[in-house]
C-alpha cells in the first residue's frame, strides 16, 4: 500500500507559507478561457460542468494536443478551454442540456480538433456529454442551478445532497479520488458560485503533476513492487490508481492542515510548480525549495507519475 511519509509532509508544510501566495491563484475569470462574470449564471455553471466533464487526458506519448491560435501556443487544458470559450462565444446553445444530450460524435471532433491536434477519445467523450445532458434533464429538471441549491453549500452529507454526492450521477463525475469534483468546485468557489460550510471536506483536484510530485518528494512512498513499476514506467492497474492518488490527496490534505494554507491554494501552487520547476523528464532542481529533503534529489531517481492512460478521471 503507499504510504504517507510524515517527516516530508511536515517539511513541506514548514515551507508552503513562505513560496505560496495569492499570485499563484488561478485567474477563473481570464477571458481567453472563461465566460465574463456578468455572464447568466445557468449558462457558466453549463460550461464549467461540461469543460471540467471534457479534462482528462488529453495528450498521449508521441501524440501531444497542441496547436497555435491567435498566434498563441497552446497545449493540454489551456487549448481545451480555449476551444470551450470559443464555441461559448459563438454558439453557447452547445452547452445546453437538451444539445448535449443529444451531441453527435462529428460535432465533439470538429469542436476538439485544431489540425492534427485531437482526442484520441472521441467516442468516450460523447458518451459522457450526453450522460451529463441527459442526466440534468432527468434529475435536475434541466437546470443546474439545482445541484447547487439542492447542496445547500455543502461539499458532503449524510442524507447524500453534498455537491461532491450530487455530481456522482454523471458518469463524466465518478472518479472514486473526484479530480473532476474537485476543480469544479474549485471554479466554483472562485467565481463566488458555491461556498462550502464544511471546509473540512476540500481536497486537492490530484492530476498529473500533484502525483509526479508527491511521488518525487517522498511524501508518498510505494512499495517495491509499485516502485518498480513507476520507475520503469509500467502500466499499473485502476484499484493500483486509485490507492496511489488517494494517497497522494492525503498527503495535500495533510500538509493544509499542517501549514493553514488552503488546499485549492495548494492546489493551485502545485500545478504552477509542477508546469514550472518539477516538470515532467526535467526538473529543475536547482531553483526548488523543497530539494534539501526531497527524496528524488537525494536519491538521483526520478519518477514521472504512474503509466495508467485509459482512464475519462483525470
Ligand atoms: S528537488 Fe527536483 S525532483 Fe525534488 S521536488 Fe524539487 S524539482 Fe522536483
Amino acid at each position: 500500500m503507499p504510504t504517507l511519509v510524515n517527516w516530508r509532509i511536515a517539511s513541506i508544510a514548514e515551507i508552503l507559507p513562505r513560496v505560496v501566495s495569492e499570485e499563484h491563484k488561478m485567474n477563473v475569470f481570464d477571458s481567453r478561457f472563461y465566460p465574463k462574470s456578468n455572464e447568466p449564471l445557468e449558462q457558466v455553471l453549463m460550461y464549467f460542468l461540461t469543460m471540467v466533464a471534457m479534462d482528462h487526458r488529453l495528450s498521449r506519448p508521441g501524440k501531444p494536443y497542441e496547436a497555435i491560435i491567435d498566434g498563441e501556443r497552446l497545449r493540454g487544458a489551456d487549448l481545451l478551454y480555449r476551444l470551450g470559450i470559443e464555441m461559448y462565444r459563438n454558439n453557447p446553445d452547445f452547452f445546453s442540456p437538451e444539445h448535449l444530450a443529444r451531441v453527435r460524435e462529428d460535432e465533439v471532433a470538429k469542436w476538439l480538433s485544431v489540425g492534427d491536434a485531437k482526442p484520441v477519445d472521441i467516442g468516450l467523450r460523447t458518451h459522457l456529454l450526453n450522460d451529463l445532458g441527459q442526466k440534468i434533464i432527468l434529475v435536475y429538471s434541466s437546470n443546474p442551478k439545482n445541484i447547487i441549491l439542492l447542496s445547500r453549500n455543502y461539499i458532503r452529507s449524510l442524507n447524500g445532497y453534498g455537491l461532491a454526492d450530487l455530481l456522482k450521477v454523471f458518469k463524466a463525475y465518478q472518479d472514486p479520488v473526484e479530480k473532476k469534483i474537485f476543480l469544479l468546485v474549485k471554479f466554483l468557489v472562485y467565481r463566488g458560485l458555491f461556498n462550502p460550510i464544511d471546509k473540512e471536506n476540500l481536497h486537492v483536484a490530484v492530476d498529473n503533476h500533484l502525483t509526479r510530485i508527491a511521488l518525487r518528494t517522498g511524501v508518498v512512498e510505494l512499495e517495491y513492487s509499485l516502485s518498480e513499476k513507476a520507475v520503469r514506467g509500467s502500466p499499473i492497474s485502476h484499484d493500483e490508481d486509485v490507492l496511489i492518488r488517494l494517497a497522494v490527496r492525503e498527503a495535500y490534505k495533510a500538509m493544509s492542515r499542517l501549514s493553514s494554507v488552503d488546499p485549492l491554494l495548494i492546489d493551485d501552487f502545485m500545478w504552477y510548480f509542477g508546469r514550472s520547476v518539477c516538470r515532467y523528464d526535467e526538473p529543475r532542481c536547482s531553483v526548488c525549495p523543497f530539494k534539501s529533503f526531497c527524496r528524488a534529489y537525494e536519491t538521483g531517481v526520478f519518477v514521472n507519475e504512474p503509466f495508467y492512460y485509459d482512464t475519462w478521471y483525470y
